[in-house]
């Protein structure tokens, strides 16, 4: 069972190697965030269920004013390709108006935007990667309730939600670099449209366990759950992508909107042959890459971000982190599978 692809660790690559190099996204600076009741500061969006009469609506808002910066002559002197991170994501000097009180807040502020609306394309990114394995490889599945179970690479579903009602507006907006195009603002929306739910894919797992004498249990992977902000985040709040047990999802997916439906399960449409995806496979290579160097080139336990730096943990001196931020984030999560140098070596002999 040793050999089994171990899907928390390909979530954390897919997640870094997506969000860093998505496309829309690269090379923009955050220059306004609206959080609750406090509005943008350098602009007044003509959409009206941002600027609903009703306050308590206006106060379970929230959204991002991005700039792209991609045509500027300063990135393009620069040869090596720097990634969009939460760490290079403000302006500097730091507009005084934008305030991002913690860390956490700053990180939904990086990942959620770009996770508006993309939960078809983190299925689809999945898919290519799988693909890129043994298609009857193993997969090891290790939940935030601590348990390990094991599903096969060819049972993944796709299942898809609509949500209605949603309780919160996210607004994100990408303005050009240049403030004479600004008709040409780019410009998503998560929220209570009235009219249309949106629709929400997740990839399950139906048949997962432990030991093949075991139960089953569905197990869900969402990589674009933050898109619903700090409710949509997996392990209460802190993780970039939710992996868990489908009844504690789905419970989570319940408090982010009023009305949640279980579409039948139907094949996906045919999704692998959109041109627009083209960039996913790139990021299903990258992924496949940095997995079959893991013996070699770690990966932060939180983020997904490669590096030399890395710390490692004290007490299982396996896993590594980016920063001790980083490393308090996972250790919810990284406590439940962190076996301490001493007992293992005691275990070897
Ligand atoms: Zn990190
Ligand atoms: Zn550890």
């Amino acid at each position: 069972m040793s050999d089994a692809l171990d899907l928390y660790d390909l979530a954390l690559l897919l997640s870094y190697e997506r969000f860093t190099l998505e496309p829309r996204f690269r090379h923009t600076k955050l220059v306004d965030m609206a959080v609750a009741a406090s509005p943008f500061q350098t602009l007044q969006p003509e959409i009206a269920e941002w600027n609903d009469p009703d306050p308590l609506k206006r106060a379970r808002r929230w959204g991002y004013v991005y700039r792209d910066f991609s045509t500027s002559s300063m990135l393009y002197m620069s040869k090596t390709p720097v990634r969009d991170l939460p760490s290079n994501m403000l302006l500097d000097p730091h507009p005084p108006y934008l305030q991002l009180p913690t860390a956490a807040e700053k990180e939904t502020a990086f990942y959620q935007p770009r996770a508006l609306y993309s939960a078809r394309e983190s299925v689809v990114l999945i898919r290519y990667l799988l693909d890129l394995f043994d298609a009857s490889a193993e997969v090891r599945i290790r939940t935030p309730r601590g348990e390990t179970l094991y599903a096969r690479a060819q049972d993944l579903r796709t299942r898809t939600y609509t949500l209605s009602k949603l309780r919160s507006f996210v607004l994100s907006l990408i303005m050009p670099h240049s403030m004479s195009a600004c008709l040409d603002i780019d410009i998503v929306a998560l929220g209570d449209t009235k009219s249309d739910p949106v629709e929400h894919s997740v990839l399950i797992f139906q048949q997962a366990r432990a030991s093949s004498l075991d139960d089953p249990r569905p197990i869900v992977l969402d990589l674009s759950s933050i898109q619903f902000g700090t409710l949509g985040r997996g392990l209460g709040g802190r993780a970039l992508f939710a992996l868990e047990a489908q009844d504690a999802y789905d419970t989570r997916l319940r408090s982010v909107a009023d009305e949640v439906v279980v579409l039948p399960s139907a094949s996906p449409p045919n999704e692998r042959e959109e041109p627009r995806h083209d960039w996913l496979r790139d990021v299903a290579a990258h992924v496949k890459a940095r997995y079959d160097r893991r013996a070699t080139e770690g990966w932060c336990g939180h983020c997904g971000a490669p590096g030399t730096a890395l710390s490692l943990c004290a007490r299982c001196g396996v896993a590594r982190f980016c920063s001790r931020e980083h490393q308090l984030a996972a250790w919810p999560m990284h406590k439940l599978f962190c076996v301490p140098r001493q007992k293992k070596e005691k275990e070897t002999n």
